[in-house]
């Protein structure tokens, strides 16, 4: 059964300077380990014909599938705030784009695949376990609501990778509504190429901001819809406790998607301090701190733009810094109203927001676990018990203290219930990829060639707002134990 991808390649059309073209490169034995069969169908593929041998050739970058184009695309970037003029795709080729049933263009890209011009000193390949935690953990984000790129299909390689230790190879395919980046910008910018960056800002307004295509306050609106769309996923990010981890300008996506789970990982007991990255050691990717990482990157993409904004420096300065304003407010509003849902009130008043902070602030000083706290709140505005609770914490009479004057505050407010009850389910998931779980998963799939509680735990995840009596274990936080991630594995 042939392979048959749609292919429409924007990207490969663009000026020569954008990307390399990459030939393919065969593989003695690939073989496909993973379909996402909903995936598949959203893109119009035939999950059936993914999950041929021929799919496992064309899907580990050793055949070209017919219109396909695969490039590697170039981009620069601040890596822990230190710029780096050329990055690129060193490990990763997109195949090209298709247009999905609902009409969005999709980037279809391989990461693992081989070297490319862009590899430096890397070899261009990833390690089984990394492309299973991608896929695990992204699938959970698109569950979760948190705009992401998703994660169509893994391949193992069959061949090894050398890390520390021999390891076996696998390539993820993943999709993404586009790869453009904040660097992909900066690139341009650096290097005084005003003509190609103008061409990468039409084309990105084209994907990401049509409604700006051909009017004359188009870059302004680009920036603006960057600042608007980030400030939202970055709140998202905050509001389940997500760390990515690598928040440098290459991996953030001007489509809002969030991009490279390299380091990422969840909170497990709320600091605003938690850093899991390895290679993070000042911390400047901490958990707290991403909103004003993600304000700091926008700075970097309203730099690059400011030849574009207006011809009069000035005016195109106060657009630059109205972006930068735009970007905190926006976040700000999303933050405050996120916080108020989890704990059930929906008014905006300011006091709300005080309370749910003052349960952070108890939450920290109590150890106490972010996602079982918030989701235990839907059991207590149920009538339940306040000690399932209050037992994370080190002192649970701060927990009770606190949990008088919420109760008091929703008796206020006359709410329903079971609506509480819903609405904090809503607004709190019960199961995320757990960093002891995640491991567990990988290491049966790796060690014992046992995918058999990667497919369970992934089954589980794509509900994680409903109560799921046999996954209570999913849901675990366990005793705390120290996490440390590793980008590039
Ligand atoms: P990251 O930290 O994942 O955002 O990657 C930063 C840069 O390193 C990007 O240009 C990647 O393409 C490149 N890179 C990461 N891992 C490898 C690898 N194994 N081989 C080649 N390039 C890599
Ligand atoms: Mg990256
Ligand atoms: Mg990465």
């Amino acid at each position: 059964m042939g392979i048959a991808i749609p292919f429409d390649n924007s990207y490969a059309r663009l000026p020569q300077g954008f990307h390399a073209r990459v030939p393919p490169k065969r593989l003695a034995a690939p073989r496909i380990v993973k379909v996402n069969r909903a995936l598949a169908a959203e893109l119009g593929l035939d999950a059936s014909a993914l999950e041929s041998p021929e799919a496992a050739a064309v899907l580990s970058g050793g055949a070209a599938a017919p219109g396909s184009e695969p490039i590697a695309l170039v981009y620069a970037g601040h890596q822990f705030g230190q710029f780096v003029p050329r990055l690129g795709d060193g490990r990763a080729l997109l195949l090209g784009e298709v247009v999905d049933r609902a009409g969005a263009r999709r980037d279809i890209q391989l990461k693992g695949s081989g070297v490319t011009p862009y590899s430096r000193q890397g070899d261009g390949l990833a390690a089984l376990g990394p492309v299973l935690r991608e896929y695990l953990v992204s699938e959970a984000m698109n569950a979760l609501g948190v705009p992401t790129t998703r994660s169509l299909a893994i391949v193992a390689t069959g061949e090894s990778v050398y890390r520390e230790t021999e390891l076996p190879g696998a390539v993820l395919t993943r999709v993404a509504a586009s790869h453009i980046r904040v660097g992909t910008f900066q690139y341009f910018a650096a290097r005084g190429e005003t003509d190609n960056l103008r061409v990468l800002a039409d084309h990105a307004i084209t994907r990401h901001q049509p409604d700006a295509v051909g009017e004359p306050d188009r870059y302004r609106r680009l920036l603006e819809g960057v600042a608007r769309r980030q400030a939202a996923l970055i709140a998202r990010w905050m509001l389940l406790g997500f760390v990515h981890g690598v928040m440098n300008t290459d991996n953030m996506a001007v489509s809002g998607e969030t991009i490279d789970y390299g380091p990422c990982a969840f909170l497990d007991r709320y600091d605003p301090a938690t850093v899991f990255s390895s290679i993070d050691r000042g911390g400047r990717y901490a958990y707290g701190n991403q909103p004003a990482i993600g304000q700091w990157n926008l700075a970097r993409l309203a730099e690059c733009l400011l030849p574009l904004l207006s011809a009069v420096e000035a005016e195109a300065m106060e657009q630059a810094t109205g972006a930068l304003s735009l970007y905190a407010d926006e976040f700000n509003t999303a933050y405050r109203a996120g916080l108020r849902a989890k704990i059930g009130l929906t008014e905006g008043t300011d006091e709300d927001t005080a309370l749910a902070e003052d349960l952070l602030r108890r939450m920290q000083e109590g150890g106490a676990d972010f996602t079982a706290t918030f989701r235990g709140l839907s059991v207590l505005a149920g009538g339940g018990d306040t000690s399932a609770i209050s037992s994370g914490f080190r002192d649970a009479a701060a927990f009770d203290a606190w949990a008088q004057d919420w109760q008091a505050r929703l008796a206020r407010d006359g709410a329903d219930r079971r609506a509480s009850t819903d609405a904090i389910r809503r607004a709190n998931p019960a199961f995320i990829p757990r960093n002891q779980r995640v491991e567990e998963v990988i290491a049966a799939a790796v060690s014992d060639c046992d995918f058999a509680p990667f497919e369970a735990f992934l089954q589980v995840l794509s509900r994680p707002y409903d109560d799921q009596p046999d996954a209570g274990r999913w849901a675990d936080p366990g005793p705390p134990a120290p996490y440390r991630t590793f980008c590039g594995t």
